[in-house]
C-alpha cells in the first residue's frame, strides 16, 4: 500500500497538467498509466494546434509534458494497468492489476478512452492482421498499398491525410455525405490528390485470407467490394469510466459529469480531458482541465488537513 495526497489515473496531457501543479504545491502525487506517458499523444504524428508549438511530435510534447512534471518531484507508476478505483471515507483506493493500492483523499480520473469498434464482420478477426486503430503506430506497414479509412470526423480525415505519406492511396469511407471534421483539416484532406471521399457508404465487413483484402461497404442500396491492404477504423471514443466500483454521475455514452472545478458527483474525485463530459478534446483542454482539479484538489486536500483553512 502506498499512500499519497493526490492519485492521478492516467498520465496523457490532462493528467500531466494536473500532476505538474499538484507537485508544484507540494502534494505527494502519484500517476498511475497503463502504458508510456503521453496517452493520445502518442497515436499523434503531428501537433499543430498547441499554443507555443507551431508544429511538434506527438511523442516529443509527451516527452516534454512528462519530463516538466518528474522535475517537481511525481512519483510516475507507467505500464501499471488499473484494476478498480473504490472509495473508502475520505479515502480514494486505486487498486492495480498487481495486487498493490495506491491510496490518497484526492483522486483526478484522467484516464481518457479507447477507440470505438465498427463492430462489422472481420473487424476483430483481422485485428493486427491489415485492422488498425492508430495510423502513427502502423502506417509505416503499409507502404504502396491502398487503404481504407472508416469515419468522418477529425481524426479519421487527420489520420488518412496522414497515412498518404505511406500509401499509394487512402479511401475515407464515411456514413453520411457531410464531413464532422474541422475545416482545415478537410481542405487539406481534399487538396491531397492520393485521397478519394467515399460518402453516403456504410462499411458492412472486412475480409481476407491471412490479412484484409477486401473492405465491402452498402452505398445507396448497392453492395460494393474495394480491394485494400488496410482498413483504419477513426469512429469515435469510448471514454474509460468503467473503473470506479461506485457511482459516479456520467451521460448517455459514458463520459463524467463534473462541476465547473472539474469535480464529479463523487466527494474528491476529479475528472479531466477526454473521460470528461464536454464539448471538445483537444489538448489545450485537456491541460485546462488537469490545471483546474489540481487546484481545487489542493485545497480540498489542505482543507482535510486544517479545517480552519478550508
Ligand atoms: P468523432 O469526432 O466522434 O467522429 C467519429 C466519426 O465516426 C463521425 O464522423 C461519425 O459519423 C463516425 N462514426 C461513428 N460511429 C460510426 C459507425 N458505427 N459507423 C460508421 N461511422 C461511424 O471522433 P474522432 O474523429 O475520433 O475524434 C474524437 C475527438 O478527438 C473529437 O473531439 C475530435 O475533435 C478530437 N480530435 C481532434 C483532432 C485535432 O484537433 N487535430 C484530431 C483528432 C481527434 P457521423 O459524423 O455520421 O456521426
Amino acid at each position: 500500500m502506498s499512500e499519497y495526497d493526490v492519485v492521478i489515473v492516467g498520465g496523457g496531457p490532462a493528467g500531466l497538467a494536473a500532476a505538474l501543479y499538484t507537485a508544484r504545491m507540494d502534494l505527494r502525487t502519484v500517476v498511475v498509466d497503463r502504458g508510456p506517458l503521453g496517452g493520445q499523444l502518442l497515436n499523434t504524428e503531428l501537433i499543430e494546434d498547441y499554443p507555443g508549438f507551431e508544429s511538434i511530435l506527438g511523442s516529443e510534447l509527451a516527452t516534454k509534458m512528462g519530463e516538466h512534471a518528474r522535475r517537481f518531484g511525481v512519483t510516475v507508476r507507467d505500464f501499471e494497468p488499473v484494476k478498480e478505483i473504490d472509495v473508502e471515507g475520505n479515502i480514494k483506493v486505486v487498486r492495480l492489476e498487481s495486487g498493490e493500492e495506491l491510496r490518497a483523499p484526492a483522486l483526478i480520473m484522467a484516464a481518457g478512452g479507447l477507440p470505438r469498434y465498427l463492430q462489422v464482420p472481420g473487424e476483430k478477426e483481422f485485428w493486427g492482421r491489415g485492422v488498425s486503430y492508430c495510423a502513427v503506430c502502423d502506417g509505416a506497414f503499409f507502404k504502396g498499398q491502398e487503404l481504407a479509412v472508416v469515419g468522418g470526423g477529425d481524426a479519421a480525415v487527420e489520420e488518412g491525410d496522414f497515412l498518404t505519406r505511406y500509401a499509394s492511396k487512402v479511401y475515407i469511407i464515411h456514413r453520411r455525405s457531410e464531413l464532422r471534421a474541422q475545416p482545415i483539416l478537410v481542405d487539406r484532406a481534399k487538396a491531397n490528390p492520393k485521397i478519394e471521399f467515399i460518402f453516403d457508404a456504410h462499411v458492412k465487413e472486412i475480409s481476407g485470407d491471412s490479412k484484409v483484402q477486401v473492405v465491402r461497404y452498402e452505398q445507396h442500396g448497392e453492395l460494393i467490394e474495394l480491394s485494400v491492404g488496410g482498413v483504419f477504423i477513426f469512429v469515435g471514443f469510448v471514454p474509460n469510466s468503467g473503473l470506479f466500483k461506485v457511482h459516479v454521475n456520467h451521460d448517455e455514452a459514458g463520459y463524467l459529469l463534473t462541476d465547473r472545478n472539474m469535480e464529479t458527483s463523487v466527494e474528491g474525485v476529479w475528472a479531466v480531458g477526454d473521460v470528461r463530459s464536454q464539448l471538445t478534446k483537444q489538448i489545450a483542454t485537456a491541460v485546462g482541465d488537469g490545471t483546474t482539479a489540481a487546484v481545487a484538489a489542493s485545497m480540498y486536500v489542505t482543507s482535510l488537513k486544517d479545517p480552519a483553512r478550508a
